[in-house]
């Protein structure tokens, strides 16, 4: 699985700058999301070819009272779950004492922990750095993150840390490399067959019931992916002549030893789960309606690009004008993925359940399109046709041909001329009219635009 890589430090020292350095910035589109909490922040990012998630956990003051309470204890789960802490620290204000604070909480954890002097621009960074090692956590890495100096370094640094516990705690350690680049997690992903779908959603909506419901017989081979404390399970399964993988998120397990604590809630496990699948299946639970929690893990089923199918679960026993109302507002407030299916389901007694497979399938299908570069430049000139570009200051854009530029989700990578002029409307009357042409449901498409000259 994809490394955890937890920022923790007090307000202000730069975790937002590094963070935004670290991942794939599309924080446009998540602002667009309704109901997004934003007090932490995921994401994913590569340096070279070295994939990992980075958790912005908002910060620590080190004075735990009242309301820092409770964010001290979301940092200390983001803590546990991660593979390598950085924690950073300012060079302009020097070693404070909520430094020293955070810093014993650290060491308690017993997290690998990395000490990282930013806002060292400008400064002698071997002169501002040495104070630091009083806080007796290892080694100290100044950088400066606005201006992302130090960053790969720091980054290689981190992925060797992280090899080096994966070995010593007996994980992977087959053939050459580390594991932990982008091929070799790919790899180990493609030894599971058929369709990864992961199984998502907030406690108590019905994973668990809805997976055992999917998997009848066949979750006693449930196999668990070694290792850490967060693992989601994988369990192979067939139906009707198609391989499946299931990635578990609620635990098969935790059905199988009643007398295990029920687990928390772990974005953490659930993102990792996300970038796994091909497909997510993002459960709901009809009887408590769309949660702003839900909102956000649709948030980042999107921002992965992952092939989504909604199950809005618990539709049995509700009376007939309670269902329509819940189809309406979830279709509502559903509306900025209206690419999905929603299938009402009961996980309980299986009703629609093997729809649900159905709509995975078709998903699958979707994400995976192989168009030829004809076929698209013929769709293309069919929309302008129909509809054409606007004109800017008197010169009508140009868009002469597309081609698919990837899959899963597919891209559609059109050329023309001005075409970084073009409205946001028009994008979206193509990608709509590029969806209905090509049937594609459940899976985000992406356009991007070339131009010449
Ligand atoms: P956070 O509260 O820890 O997330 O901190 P932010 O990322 O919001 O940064 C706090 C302030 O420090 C902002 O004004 C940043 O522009 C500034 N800052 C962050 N990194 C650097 C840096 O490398 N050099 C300098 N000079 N300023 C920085
Ligand atoms: P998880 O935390 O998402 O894995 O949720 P569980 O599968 O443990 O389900 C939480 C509770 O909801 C349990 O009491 C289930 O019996 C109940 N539940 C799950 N699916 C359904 C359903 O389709 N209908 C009804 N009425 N209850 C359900």
């Amino acid at each position: 699985m994809i490394p955890v890589i937890a920022l923790v430090g007090r307000p202000n020292v730069g975790k937002s700058t590094l963070f935004n350095q670290l991942t794939r910035s599309r924080d446009a589109l998540v602002a667009d999301m309704p109901g997004l909490t934003r007090d932490r922040q995921y994401g994913i990012g590569r340096v070279g070819e070295f994939p990992y998630m980075v958790v912005d956990t908002g910060g620590l003051s080190g004075e735990e009272d009242g309301v820092d309470r409770a964010m001290a204890e979301q940092t200390r789960r983001a803590v546990a779950e991660a593979d390598h802490v950085l924690f950073m620290v300012d060079a302009r204000d020097g070693l404070t004492p909520q430094d020293e604070a955070i810093a014993e909480q650290l060491r308690a954890s017993g997290a690998r922990v990395r000490v990282i002097v930013n806002k060292t621009d400008g400064l002698d960074a071997d002169v501002v750095s040495a104070e630091f090692y009083a806080l007796a956590l290892g080694e100290v890495t100044p950088i400066a993150a606005t201006h992302g100096r130090g960053v790969r370094g720091l980054m290689q640094a981190v992925r060797e840390d992280v090899a080096r516990d994966r070995e010593a705690a007996g994980g992977e350690g087959e053939g050459a490399g580390d594991g932990l680049d982008v091929d070799a997690q790919q790899a180990a992903l493609d030894d599971w067959p058929g369709i990864r779908v992961a199984v998502v959603g907030r406690p108590n909506a019905g994973k668990s019931t809805l997976v055992n419901r999917i998997l009848g017989d066949e979750r006693v081979v449930a196999t668990e992916v070694a290792g850490t404390t967060r693992d989601s399970i994988f369990v192979p399964f067939t139906r009707e002549d198609q391989d499946y993988t299931l990635i578990d998120t609620a635990g098969v397990r935790r059905r199988a030893r009643v007398h295990e604590t029920v687990e928390k809630f772990s974005v953490v496990k659930t993102l990792q789960a996300i970038e796994a699948a091909h497909v997510v299946i993002m459960v709901i639970d009809a009887r408590a309606g769309l949660s702003d929690q839900d909102a956000h893990l649709l948030g980042l089923v999107i921002d992965a690009g992952r092939a989504l199918v909604v199950a809005v679960n618990k539709w049995d026993g509700m009376d007939p004008d309670d269902r329509e109302w819940v189809r309406s507002e979830m279709q509502r407030r559903l509306g900025f993925v209206d690419y999905a299916r929603m299938r009402l389901i009961s996980a309980l007694h299986g009703t629609n359940v093997g729809h649900l497979l159905d709509d995975v399938r078709e998903a699958h299908a979707s994400a995976f399109v192989d168009i030829s570069t004809p076929e698209l430049t013929r769709l293309l000139e069919a929309a302008v046709a129909e509809h054409a570009p606007p004109l800017v200051s008197g010169r009508r854009i140009k868009l002469r041909y597309a081609h698919q530029g990837g899959q899963n989700p597919p891209v559609v990578v059109i050329h023309g001329n001005q075409t970084d002029r073009l409205p946001g409307a028009y994008k979206r009357y193509l990608e709509n009219f590029f969806r209905r042409q090509l049937k594609l449901v459940g899976t985000p498409l992406r356009l991007e635009f070339r131009s010449g000259k």
